[in-house]
C-alpha cells in the first residue's frame, strides 16, 4: 500500500477552546494509521483568541498549516480556503467544535482505499433541539422537490474527498457557494457511513436563526431556476381563477340584471394579486441579485496571515 498524504480541513470561528483539543484528537487518531497528514485549520475572522492558538500549534507542530481572513466571511469560505490550501491525496472536512468525531476517520480512509471519492459521514439528529431538528426535515423535503441535486438531512460537510473529487469542486467557479449542493453535484463514487449525533463542546453554534433561514434560501435558489417557474405557474393559475371568476360574475349580470358587487371582491383580489406580484419581483431580483454579485467578481476571502502553500493545481481562480 502506497502512503497517502491525508489533509484535514477545519474551519474555525470563535473556536479557541477547541483547537487544542481537536488537534490533539487528530493526533491521537492518525498515531495509529500508516499515512502522512496535516491539518489546515481556516481562522474565519475569529475575535477570540482562536488565531493565537493556532499560531502557538503550528510553531510547535509541522504537520499544522493555517490559513486566517481578514475578516469573517463565512463557512463557506472557510471550506473554499481549506480545499485550495489542502495539498493532501484524500481531504477530510470537519468542525472543530468536535461534533464530528475523529473516530470516524480510520473508516473514512477505508473507504477511500476502497476507491471512493466521497465518504459521507451521516449523522442521526439525537439530542438537538426538537424545533430545528423539524425545521431541518421540513426544509429538506421543500429542497428536494425543487433542485435536482440531492440533499439529504443529517449529510453535513463532514466527509472525505478524494483528490478527483476536491478538484472537481475547486473547478466551481460561483461566488455563492452552497458546499453541500456542490458536493452531491459533482458525484463520483460515493459511500455513507453513519454516526450518533454528539453535542457541541465548547461555546455556543455560531449560526443564528436568520442565518439559517438565508442559507436555506441559498440551497434553493442556487442550484436552478425552479423558483421562477413556480412564480410563473402561480401567475398562470392566478389568470385562469380570475377569468373564470369574470365569467362567471359576467353570467350573472347578463342572466339577473345588474348587480353591486361589495367592496370585499374588490379589496380581496387587489391584495392577493398585490402580494402575488411582490412574491414574483422578489424572487426575480434575487436571481438579478445573484447575477450582480458574480459580475464583480470578488474573491471569496481574504487572506490576512497564512502559512500554507494555495495548491494550484486546478487553476488560479480565487
Ligand atoms: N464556522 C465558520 N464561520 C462562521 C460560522 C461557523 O468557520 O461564520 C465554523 C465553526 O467554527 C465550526 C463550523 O463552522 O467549526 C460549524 O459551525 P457551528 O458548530 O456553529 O454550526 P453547527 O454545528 O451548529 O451546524
Ligand atoms: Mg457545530
Amino acid at each position: 500500500m502506497n502512503k497517502i498524504m491525508v489533509s484535514v480541513i477545519i474551519p474555525a470561528y470563535n473556536e479557541g477552546e477547541n483547537i487544542e483539543l481537536v488537534h490533539e484528537a487528530l493526533q491521537k487518531e492518525f498515531a495509529g494509521l500508516s499515512c502522512d497528514w496535516e491539518v489546515v485549520f481556516v481562522d474565519d475572522g475569529s475575535m477570540d483568541d482562536t488565531l493565537m492558538t493556532i499560531r502557538a500549534l503550528a510553531a510547535t507542530f509541522p504537520e499544522v498549516k493555517y490559513v486566517a481572513f481578514s475578516r469573517n466571511f463565512g463557512k463557506e469560505a472557510a471550506l473554499l480556503a481549506g480545499l485550495q490550501h489542502a495539498g493532501g491525496d484524500a481531504v477530510i472536512i470537519m468542525d472543530a467544535d468536535l461534533q464530528h468525531p475523529p473516530a470516524l476517520i480510520p473508516e473514512l480512509l477505508e473507504g477511500y482505499q476502497e476507491g471512493y471519492q466521497q465518504i459521507i459521514a451521516k449523522r442521526n439528529r439525537n439530542g438537538e433541539s426538537k424545533h430545528r431538528s423539524f425545521l431541518s426535515s421540513l426544509y429538506y423535503k421543500a429542497v428536494n422537490s425543487l433542485i435536482e441535486v440531492k440533499l439529504c438531512d443529517g449529510e453535513g460537510d463532514f466527509r472525505l474527498l478524494g483528490r478527483q473529487a476536491v478538484d472537481a469542486i475547486l473547478s466551481l467557479s460561483e461566488g455563492n457557494r452552497f458546499s453541500k449542493g456542490l458536493f452531491s453535484w459533482i458525484g463520483f463514487d460515493q459511500k455513507t457511513i453513519h454516526y450518533d449525533n454528539v453535542e457541541r463542546q465548547n461555546g455556543d453554534s455560531q449560526w443564528s436563526m436568520k442565518q439559517l433561514l438565508e442559507y436555506g434560501i441559498e440551497g434553493i435558489l442556487s442550484f436552478n431556476q425552479r423558483p421562477l417557474r413556480l412564480v410563473m405557474y402561480t401567475g398562470l393559475i392566478v389568470m385562469a381563477l380570475s377569468l373564470l371568476y369574470i365569467g362567471i360574475m359576467f353570467g350573472m349580470i347578463l342572466a339577473r340584471g345588474i348587480d353591486v358587487p361589495g367592496y370585499f371582491t374588490t379589496i380581496s383580489s387587489i391584495l392577493f394579486l398585490g402580494g402575488v406580484q411582490l412574491v414574483s419581483l422578489g424572487v426575480i431580483g434575487e436571481y438579478v441579485g445573484r447575477i450582480y454579485m458574480e459580475t464583480k467578481k470578488r474573491p471569496h476571502y481574504l487572506v490576512k496571515e497564512s502559512n500554507a502553500k494555495r495548491d494550484n493545481r486546478e487553476q488560479s481562480e480565487s
